[in-house]
């Protein structure tokens, strides 16, 4: 390495240092605010975390650390491969807001904030024409943050927005991924619609306590091996994870009395965020990589602890006696088997959130196509809600009554586009790399067993070490050897239903 290129690398690592400790402030804040801040104290709290964000931003912004982190960028080939990840992520984030000045970034702030606040009272309201404003605000908004990017390789407005969530991924990829789905669940779907099969579920809405339920999610987490001396959980209103820092990641979940299902499985799926930042090699930290991560990645792993684990028969096996002892009133005559059928009941539903895995994926395809037909120019928005409720009745059969329970349900829309393709495709890769994973380790007995430790040793070396580092189309292609297909993820559906519903 040059004398020049170690200088501005110092440089950068040093300013990077201070970035990052702004941010941890933030994080904190942050996870305070959506958990036990009291709701007074939350105007100042915000002022605060307001200032700490703006400070990491001058930094970033300073010419000194932009021409240093474009040098390092065109020096790559001097760097180690942190390092270089770490230039790669800069230049990426400068490419991006380079002509975004204040000014513009206020603008674009003012805009989202009026369109979270629109939409609370449009959903409050059940009314889309409430929230139709500044849902063109947004959808104008980005397009014009695109523009002022001046990449001319970029593809399409759309192509570069499905980017900015899961790097690599077009629209080409997408329709091809999704068309896959549809030809092969749709069928499906019907057949176990049609199926005599009657799973019991009249246990599932007895109620519980708070108490019980942070029993038992302690318990879940002690049992994937979360470890909770790195690590803490409470609850919030929408369950998340916040990795702080390196030895500190917090989850959440929320309790409901009468589904005493819904905080396990989102502890499981929370827990399973969660490892992939506490297994991440050190390096990581030292580097300031952490965020290289994409949404599609984390989603394949919190996904795959949640279903693919948390809803097998091995996996139910195991939990079954302390699910039994923890909830008596619940489970006096509930087998292991039923309760293995009724954590896997498929059934359309309106809300996406509380989809089963199954039909999960249509709630995404059904935004993913809206979407793109409003950035070709073929849909207007006034026409969003109708689509939107003809779509839920062509794929899932069933219709929402009024715009909460259909176009309003999500957030995502105050703020962007592009977002919502990648939890379809978490669920894609993880059933890519599981195949690998069975053929070398005996996953059903490891869960049986209870032996999460290898299973996440596993995962540590050849899913969560390079992710940092790798785009996802390098990163499963490390991986498996192959590229993205639903392929595997559809034949894991088809065979696991087929069996259950006796089809
Ligand atoms: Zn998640």
């Amino acid at each position: 390495m040059t004398k020049e290129t170690q200088e501005k690398l110092n440089y950068i690592l040093n300013a990077s240092k201070e970035i990052e400790t702004y941010n941890h402030a933030c994080r904190i804040l942050s996870y305070d605010q959506e958990t036990i801040c009291p709701v007074k104290g939350m105007e100042t709290q915000g002022e605060v975390s307001a200032f700490l964000s703006n400070q990491a931003f001058k930094i970033a912004k300073d010419e000194k650390f932009t021409e240093a982190a474009e040098y390092l960028y065109e020096h790559k080939d001097e760097l180690t491969e942190w390092d270089a990840a770490l230039a790669d992520q800069l230049h990426r984030t400068y490419i991006k807001e380079k002509n975004i000045t204040p000014e513009k970034n206020m603008e674009i702030s003012l805009v989202y904030n009026k369109a979270f606040v629109d939409w609370s009272k449009a959903r409050e309201a059940s009314d889309f024409s409430m929230f139709r404003e500044s849902f063109k605000n947004v959808f104008e908004m980005n397009k014009e943050i695109i523009k002022l990017r001046d990449i001319s390789a970029g593809g399409s407005v759309y192509n570069q927005l499905l980017d900015d969530y899961e790097r690599d991924i077009t629209t080409d990829v997408l329709d091809e991924c999704f068309r896959k789905c549809k030809e092969r669940l749709l069928p499906l779907l019907e057949k176990i619609m049609k199926s005599k099969k009657n799973i019991r579920r009249d246990f599932l809405d007895i109620e519980v306590t708070d108490e019980q339920q942070a029993n038992i999610a302690k318990w879940l987490l002690e049992t994937i091996d979360f470890d909770l001396e790195r690590g803490a959980f409470t609850t919030s209103e929408h369950p998340f994870t916040n990795g702080l820092g390196k030895d500190d990641v917090r989850v959440t979940t929320h309790y409901y009395p009468n589904y005493f299902i819904g905080s396990m499985y989102s502890i499981i799926h929370e827990g399973g965020h969660a490892l992939f930042e506490m297994l991440v090699p050190e390096e990581n930290h030292e580097h300031f990589i952490n965020g290289g991560k994409t949404m599609g990645m984390h989603e394949s792993v919190s996904r795959l602890y949640e279903n693919r684990i948390g809803r097998s028969k091995e996996f139910v096996s195991l939990i079954y006696p302390k699910v039994c002892e923890v909830f008596p009133q619940v489970m006096k005559d509930v087998s292991e088997n039923e309760l293995y059928e009724a954590l896997n009941i498929v059934e359309p539903s309106l809300i996406r959130t509380e989809a089963d895995e199954l039909t999960y994926t249509f709630h995404v395809i059904i935004r993913y196509e809206i979407e793109k037909a409003l950035f070709e120019g073929t849909l207007s928005i006034d026409d969003v809600p109708k689509v939107w409720n003809e779509k839920y009745n062509e794929y899932l059969g069933i219709e929402p009554e009024n715009d909460r329970e259909g176009v309003l349900q999500d957030v995502h829309w105050t703020f962007g586009f592009g977002y919502f393709p990648a939890y379809a495709i978490g669920n894609m890769y993880n059933a890519m790399y599981y195949n690998r994973m069975k053929n070398e380790i005996d996953i059903n007995s490891l869960v049986s067993k209870g032996d999460f430790r290898t299973l996440n040793n596993w995962m540590a070396e050849n899913v969560f070490k390079k992710a940092d580092r790798l785009s996802p189309s390098e990163w499963i292609k490390e991986i498996t050897g192959r590229t993205l297909t639903a392929d595997d993820f559809l034949d894991y559906l088809e065979e696991k239903y087929t069996e259950l519903y006796n089809l």
